[in-house]
């Protein structure tokens, strides 16, 4: 009797707020009554990322990127998530294996909770950006599956408005420069790798096969701040749009000196992990480089997009050799930024997801729900 009551009431109250809301929010609402006690849970496996080429910048050179895939399940649901740890960022699969075994989301009721549950993960250790990424992603693609709607939609965000992503040509030989440059002709941006020796010698073997525009990193490879603005004004006669990260991080007077007297915007991406290094970093850059594994995940990129747009600081959208999950979960982003750099997933051989795709040099939005893969 007792049953058929609290049944009745249940049933009233559903009847209720379909009335209220429609069907979808009938369905909610059984979810809500039949999730209660159901817990979230995460799991987590190292990956190992070939790359298709050697990969050069001005510090490093490799062939493989370590990252760590998770999932985090919820009343029947997974979410996915990625850490992608390039050696010389400082994390490892075994710190990442590390952090997560210390990550217990079963204490949280309500997936929903984003701040919170975020702010918990970022509370456990510091650093460990990657791994806290990983969290972020998984927990942003179980939300918006729960609630069947891209992020893109849920940030009322425009579809048509993603950026064509730049394709990066590595430092190398003129030879294998131009033969990358050839195999590049989908991408209607290129990003050149420099900070090295040859710096001229690249944008010339480059020149020599197309006039696409360019944009550079200099990935804190210049060490002399006029030597610097003469390469940025012959980058600006090469039709190069931008440049990043033209000197050490640490030598801050120099890079707002660059910045001030540059003919084309300057951006932070080393100098600029976080919210509060943007904050810092206002007045010395004219642009930032945002990225996912930089910055703890889509949560905190999406409160820095909006700050450096109120601040009239121009954003570019980034990523690391990633699979189509990471780089998935950028694109829901991408509408809002000045230019993307989100070929992370078309560096690689192996990549165990199908999600957001690049479209004849475009970052292209599907409407499937959460962070837009395929499963
Ligand atoms: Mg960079």
């Amino acid at each position: 009797m007792k049953q058929n009551r609290r049944n009745f009431i249940k049933s009233t109250f559903l009847v209720t707020l379909a009335s209220m809301f429609g069907i979808r929010e009938i369905y909610s609402a059984k979810n809500i009554i039949r999730n209660k006690g159901t817990k979230m849970k995460l799991r987590f496996k190292p990956y190992t990322l070939e790359l298709k080429h050697t990969f050069t910048v001005a510090v490093s050179s490799r062939k493989t990127t370590p990252v760590m895939l998770i999932e985090i399940e919820y009343d029947g649901i997974i979410g996915y998530g990625e850490a992608s740890m390039p050696p010389y960022l400082g994390e490892t699969q075994e710190t990442a294996s590390s952090f997560l075994s210390k990550v217990n989301l079963e204490q949280f009721d309500d997936p929903f909770e984003l701040e919170k549950i975020l702010e918990y993960i970022d509370s456990i250790d510091k650093k460990n950006t990657a791994a806290k990424a990983s969290v972020d992603i998984a927990l942003h693609d179980l939300v918006g599956k729960l609630l069947n709607k891209p992020w893109y939609k849920l940030w009322g965000l425009d579809k048509s408005k993603t950026p064509y992503t730049s394709f990066t040509i590595g430092i190398d030989t003129p030879e294998i420069v131009r033969q990358k440059v050839r195999e590049a002709e989908e991408f209607k941006i290129l990003k050149v790798k420099l900070g090295r020796q040859n710096d001229k010698e690249m944008i010339e073997a480059i020149r020599s096969v197309t006039d696409k525009p360019l944009t550079a990193d200099a990935n804190q490879g210049w060490k002399d701040k006029h030597y610097a603005l003469d390469m940025i004004h012959y980058l600006k006669e090469n039709n190069v749009i931008y440049i990043e990260q033209p000197m050490p991080k640490e030598m801050i007077d120099e890079n707002a000196w660059i910045t001030q007297n540059s003919p084309i915007p300057v951006l932070g991406d080393e100098s600029i992990q976080r919210l509060d290094d943007l904050i810092k970093m206002k007045d010395v850059y004219s642009g930032v480089v945002i990225k996912l594994m930089k910055c703890t995940g889509m949560r905190e990129a999406y409160k820095m997009i909006n700050l450096a747009k109120s601040l009239g600081i121009k954003v570019m959208l980034g990523c690391m050799t990633e699979t189509s999950c990471a780089i998935s979960a950028a694109a829901q982003l991408s509408p809002m930024v000045d230019w993307g750099d989100l070929d992370g997933a078309l560096l690689i051989k192996n990549d165990p997801f199908d999600g957001i795709k690049v479209i004849d040099g475009k970052v292209t939005l599907n409407d499937f729900p959460g962070i837009g893969l395929k499963s």
